[in-house]
């Protein structure tokens, strides 16, 4: 037998059990973007490598570390897209889109970042991204952290995720904080691990971001970034936390959250869930009012969030076991003999007419009625229908319910639609 060939590792199909969640949860987002006036763009999933550079920054994970680079037949150097942010600010840059204009965007596909694949952690995940231009915030600020509650209260999960919020500050008074936190660093420079040490002279604040616990326990007596802001970024952020209490939005302020890419200032948070285990973090993001203008446009203030599609289903499985699952067929249409078959064929077409939202699965290949039923009841269909010679002789049908204990009924073909569209709505 041939060899088969396998997916590439951290790289998943969506099998159809799975594929049926993933379209509720994207229908749901995007009903839920669409009701804050939210418009999508939709960007290629290669770009010169030297745009994730450039905005990203060179000193982080994902620049260093974790970026599918190849070079093309031409000898250029591309990447598959590790984020969202960076593709959008090149596209609205290349399309006139953000000057003097406000923009509010929406995006989902997949990422690629070569990391350790593991629960929650893959090479090939998707985003669903939210990013606002030409608007200062707080306010925006306030309404993409409203976006993003909204999704939480729609899929249940409220009381899962938690909101930390922190203001990284202009980028003076970052420079500022730079300087006093490298200071206290060096101080402990023993007990922090290769990679912090490292970052301590090429990107000291990534240091703030460290997973390591022994890295984290020297941190607690760290400066604090809020101590350091500049006048007008603490007035953004106390309004910002004023807004977000009398949104009804219940927030705690962790200085310490930086944020692993470049790009951002001020207002940045993330949504975290202690059900995934160390892949903790749902949705993230923040302000990155100077990434337009670093990308060759005309200044443009930004804020955006991603949000990681992988751990949002893994948090809904997690949350109620089934939850998503979906039959592939509400009614499943049993025919039997030449005559029946034919006429089933149309009763179907004629149905879905009538009921364009409902979803009918039709016998095929022919068997008898327990082979036939056998399927019905394996396609988690509500009510199986029989046509027989008799039936299709008075124009009828036989209707079983296969999910409750209820007898069977006949009938006539043209009661048949409104009495399916009662059954399935009363589902
Ligand atoms: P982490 O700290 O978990 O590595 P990050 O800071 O690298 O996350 P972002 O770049 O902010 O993540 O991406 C936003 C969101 O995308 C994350 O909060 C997460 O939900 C999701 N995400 C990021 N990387 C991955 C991945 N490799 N696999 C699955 N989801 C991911
Ligand atoms: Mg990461």
């Amino acid at each position: 037998m041939a060899k088969t060939i396998q997916a590439i590792r951290g790289m998943n199909d969506c099998l159809p059990q799975v594929s049926a969640a993933w379209q509720r949860v994207e229908g749901t987002i995007r009903q839920v973007v669409a009701s804050y006036g939210y418009q999508e763009i939709r960007t290629p999933i290669v770009e010169s490598t030297e745009l994730f550079k450039r905005s990203i920054g060179e000193v982080t994970d994902i620049v260093e570390k974790e970026m599918y680079t190849f070079e093309d037949r031409n000898g250029d150097s591309l990447t598959l897209r590790p984020e969202g942010t960076a593709s959008c600010v090149r596209a609205g840059n290349e399309h006139g889109l953000f000057y003097n204009q406000q923009q509010r965007l929406w995006y989902m596909g997949p990422m690629f970042r070569h990391e350790r694949p593991q629960k929650g952690r893959y090479r090939q995940f998707h985003q669903f991204g939210v990013e606002a231009y030409g608007l200062e915030g707080p306010d925006i600020d306030v309404e993409v952290i409203l976006l993003s509650a909204r999704l939480w209260k729609a899929f249940g999960m409220t009381q899962h995720v938690k909101l930390q919020i922190n203001s990284l500050g202009s980028n003076e008074a970052r420079q500022a904080y730079r300087d006093a936190l490298v200071q206290f660093l060096t101080l402990h420079e023993e007990k922090l691990d290769e990679d912090s040490r490292r970052r301590m002279t090429t990107n000291p604040l990534r240091v703030l971001d460290s997973k390591n616990p022994q890295v984290q326990a020297v941190l607690e007596d760290a400066p604090s970034l809020l101590d350091c802001l500049d006048a007008e970024s603490k007035e953004h952020f106390s309004k910002l936390c004023e807004r977000l209490s009398q949104a009804g939005i219940q927030y705690e302020v962790n200085p310490r959250l930086v944020r692993g890419l470049d790009y951002y200032n001020r207002t940045v948070f993330e949504w975290v869930t202690d059900s995934l285990g160390a892949q903790g973090t749902v949705c993230a993001g923040g302000r990155y009012d100077g990434l337009v203008e670093q990308l060759g446009g005309k200044p443009s203030p930004a804020v955006g969030f991603a949000l990681g599609l992988e751990r949002l289903v893994l948090l809904l499985e997690t949350l109620e076991e089934g939850a998503l699952e979906l039959a592939a067929a509400e009614v499943y249409i049993c025919a039997l003999g030449e005559e029946a078959e034919s006429a089933a064929l149309n009763l179907a077409e004629s149905l879905r007419d009538e009921l364009p939202h409902c979803k009918f699965m039709l016998h095929c290949g022919g068997g008898n009625m327990k082979k036939q039923l056998k399927r019905a009841d394996k396609s988690g269909a509500t009510v199986a229908l029989i046509l027989g010679s008799d039936e299709v002789a008075n124009r009828t049908v036989t209707l079983k319910p296969l999910r409750i204990e209820q007898s069977q009924q006949t009938i006539a073909f043209d009661s048949l639609a409104a009495t399916l569209a009662s059954l399935i709505k009363a589902e």
